[in-house]
């Protein structure tokens, strides 16, 4: 069947978000549904947040395969779905909700998407210090995914308690996996660093979170959530510094890719990850 091509038997899955119309996601995933030859299409729905109850029922109603959600409804889909994973339950979060047979279940793959692309960029999920700079809705998943990885996560924000907030929640998980260090602050020892806050996102190009001189000469390796602009001020300052760094589209296309595995029901290996990067990098081109 030609690519775009919506027939009486065409299944729906989506993005849900508001507003939504910023979204990459539905070229990166009608691009796979077609390479994939599926008889689906991937549409964006604004969806009013206080709507939400209506919204989730709507998946039953209509029969949607599934959908993915954004901000700012991740927070707010849960208590209406019948079943949530445990990185849903514990990030506090859902970014893809599956419909199974009129059931519908919760997961979020920010944080699993997030170690994919770190082991795509031929990186260690395992065993090391990061330094995670947020403490918002994307460090949170990171740092659930890096600590249940067994990673030493140090998280450094510009407002420390909501830092202290999120190393309780990680410890209360995964004993000791986490502490807070101040903003700036030189630590010892780090070998990655993830920038998880939107400094240096376009427009503000010229802003990057504050990280110690001391901490680059170290030279981790440093992943940045951003992927607009490509490379951020805080990558290029990071190259400069001897560091190898990688940018968010890769964790963008993954997150995408274990969202497919759920609905489709097949390995994320066999879905087409490369050509979803291609994709969101001819976009932002
Ligand atoms: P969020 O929930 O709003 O959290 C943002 C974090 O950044 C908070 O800790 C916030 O601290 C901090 N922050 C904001 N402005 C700051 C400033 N001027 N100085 C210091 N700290 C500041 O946002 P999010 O949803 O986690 O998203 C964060 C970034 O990740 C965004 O750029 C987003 O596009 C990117 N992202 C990428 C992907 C991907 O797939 N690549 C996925 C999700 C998100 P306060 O609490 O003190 O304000």
């Amino acid at each position: 069947m030609p690519p775009g091509t919506v027939t009486g038997k065409t299944q729906v899955v989506g993005v849900w978000g508001h507003p939504v119309g910023h979204s990459r996601s539905p070229q990166m995933h009608n691009a796979a549904l077609a390479a994939l030859a599926l008889d689906w299409v991937y549409v964006p729905f604004d969806v009013d947040p206080a709507r939400i109850a209506s919204a989730v029922e709507g998946v039953r109603a209509l029969n949607l395969v599934g959908v993915n959600i954004t901000v700012p409804l991740k927070e707010l889909v849960g208590p209406h779905l019948d079943s949530l994973s445990d990185t849903a339950r514990q990030v506090g979060a859902v970014n893809t909700i599956v419909n199974r047979s009129g059931v519908l279940h919760g997961d979020s793959t920010d944080g699993p998407g997030f170690l994919r692309a770190l082991a795509a960029a031929g990186q260690s999920s395992a065993g090391r210090r990061v330094m995670l700079l947020g403490a918002g809705g994307s460090a949170r998943a990171v740092a659930f995914a890096l600590a249940a990885a067994g990673n030493e996560v140090v998280v450094s924000t510009r407002t420390e308690n909501k830092a202290q907030s999120l190393v309780d929640a990680v410890n209360a998980d995964f004993s000791g996996a986490a502490w807070v260090s101040g903003w700036g602050a030189d630590v010892a020892g780090i070998d990655l660093i993830v920038n998880a806050t939107p400094l240096g996102m376009t427009p503000y190009v010229e802003e990057m979170p504050a990280v110690a001189s001391s901490v680059l000469t170290a030279r981790p390796f440093v992943y940045d959530l951003i992927y607009n602009p490509s490379e951020t001020r805080l990558l290029r300052e990071a190259r400069a510094a001897g560091c190898e760094t990688a940018n968010g589209a890769r964790m963008l296309v993954e997150q995408g890719v274990l969202s497919l595995a759920l609905w489709t029901e097949r390995a994320p290996e066999t879905l087409p990850a490369d050509l979803m990067l291609n994709v969101i990098e001819a976009i932002l081109a």
